[in-house]
């Protein structure tokens, strides 16, 4: 799962950045609204934290612009103390959910595994696919009852196929929503987190679909 961060204030973005690292997410970042439009409007996002105070474009007319584009992405607001007025433009806007600052980090990511789970059509935080279980409040696979040990990299490629289990995912699509924007992407990787899962995984959960991709979908 892969999130843009847009904030303007440095201290701010870093701790952002880095708990939604910890968290198991690849991170893209954004200080200011146009370039935040132009991220949103070009790369393919699993959600969004957007603060709303913003140099160049404030994040209402960002929002607004992706919206109008047809971008239904997962967007989860920032606002001021005392914004209520801010929170009704941004929930008119096409906001998902908001944020009032100063606010728990802990409550932010809750927040984040709602929209993204959401725009999933999972009602659970829970992903279960036969015996194997993804647990996104602490970012934990288990194998009946028994925990995995990931990297990483093989977390985010389970949990992007748990998200997405049942349906065949490319791996072009893996490659977008496994990496940062500046990561040195190559999709060979992905052949090789894929072949390491499968070494974790109980045989037959993890299919190749020629041509196509990888489908991750219990065997019946
Ligand atoms: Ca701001």
């Amino acid at each position: 799962m892969r999130i843009l961060i847009v904030e303007d204030e440095p201290t701010l973005r870093t701790q952002l950045a880095e708990a939604l690292g910890a968290a198991g997410y690849a991170v893209d970042v954004a200080d200011n609204g146009v370039d935040a439009h132009y991220m949103g409007d070009t790369e393919p996002y699993d959600a969004v934290v957007l603060d709303l105070g913003l140099p160049q474009m404030d994040g209402i007319t960002v929002l607004r612009k992706w919206r109008a584009a047809g971008r239904g992405i997962p967007v989860l607001i920032l606002t001021a103390r005392d914004g209520w007025h801010e929170k009704v433009a941004g929930i008119d806007a096409g906001a998902d959910d908001y944020l009032t600052k100063p606010f728990h980090m802990e409550e932010l990511l809750a927040r984040l595994r709602a929209l993204i789970r959401r725009a999933g059509g999972h009602a659970s935080p829970e992903l279960v696919c036969g015996p194997l279980t993804l647990d996104t409040r602490n970012s934990r696979a288990t194998v009946a009852g028994q925990m995995l040990t990931l990297t990483s990299h093989e977390y985010r490629v389970l949990a992007y196929l748990m998200h997405h289990r049942d349906e065949v995912v490319s791996r072009g699509s893996l490659v977008e929503h496994i990496y940062a924007q500046d990561f040195d992407r190559d999709s060979n990787t992905v052949e090789v987190f894929i072949a390491r899962l499968r070494k974790k995984l109980p045989p037959g959960l993890i299919e190749t679909v020629r041509g196509l991709g990888y489908r991750l979908s219990s065997p019946s």
